[in-house]
């Protein structure tokens, strides 16, 4: 079942890939399925991205149950549950370990509204606290510092971004890794200054109200 939404995030894991947003098997992509939103497609554990097959992709439940697939499931389903679990804006959710972001959340910093993509993901990513790869730990931790976001740093260990979808959790990761990369450039010439608050707020209601294509007939 969910047949072409698996080929769809076999596709997306190709591309962050491709990307280098991740090195080998590392990270992990999931999108939330089924007519009520009540499973979640989940990649597998340790198999390169483009040798993964429909086949292959786990469909899971809400109680971490695998409901279809022979696979194990990447280590880190469990983060990736939680956060369908509290979200029901969430449909679709890609971790990486990609350079820049990573480096930041190394350094337990958190990347603040340096620019529009940051505003516009909810505003400052957060660093959510070190807990071992794969536990429930790290899952409730990430929930923690995500909040109502669209994004989160993992304490030594790499990014997430939760979307509306595969489409958009791709492009936000991404755009989020260029930031985290200009953030550190800024950084090392000299004092950061994030935008403020009051213009990230005017940003966002302009970019909710006027951007994009008008839908005709509305
Ligand atoms: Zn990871």
């Amino acid at each position: 079942m969910f047949e072409a939404e698996k080929m769809q995030l076999i596709e997306y894991g190709i591309k962050v890939f491709k990307s280098g947003l991740v090195q080998g098997t590392g990270g992990n992509l999931s999108q939330r399925v089924g007519s009520e939103g009540q499973y979640y497609l989940m990649t597998p554990s340790g198999i390169d991205y483009d040798s993964i097959e429909p086949k292959d992709v786990l469909v899971m439940d809400m109680n971490g149950s695998i409901v279809e697939g022979e696979r194990s499931p990447s280590i880190e389903h469990g983060m990736h549950r939680e956060v369908y679990k509290h979200r029901e804006d969430i449909n679709a959710i890609i971790h990486t370990h990609s350079l820049y972001a990573t480096a930041l959340s190394i350094a337990r910093q958190p990347l603040p509204e340096i620019e529009s993509t940051i505003v516009l993901m909810g505003g400052s990513i957060e660093v959510a606290e070190f807990a071992r790869h794969g536990s429930m730990e790290l899952a409730r931790n990430v929930v923690k510092a995500l909040s109502n976001k669209k994004a989160v740093l993992m304490a030594n260990h790499g990014l997430l971004v939760a979307e509306k979808n595969l489409e958009r959790a791709f492009k936000g990761c991404l755009g989020i890794e260029q930031c985290a990369h200009m953030y550190i450039l800024a950084r090392s010439i000299g004092e950061v200054c994030p935008i403020d608050s009051e213009k990230c707020d005017e940003l966002r209601e302009y970019i909710r109200t006027s951007y994009g294509q008008k839908k005709k007939g509305n």
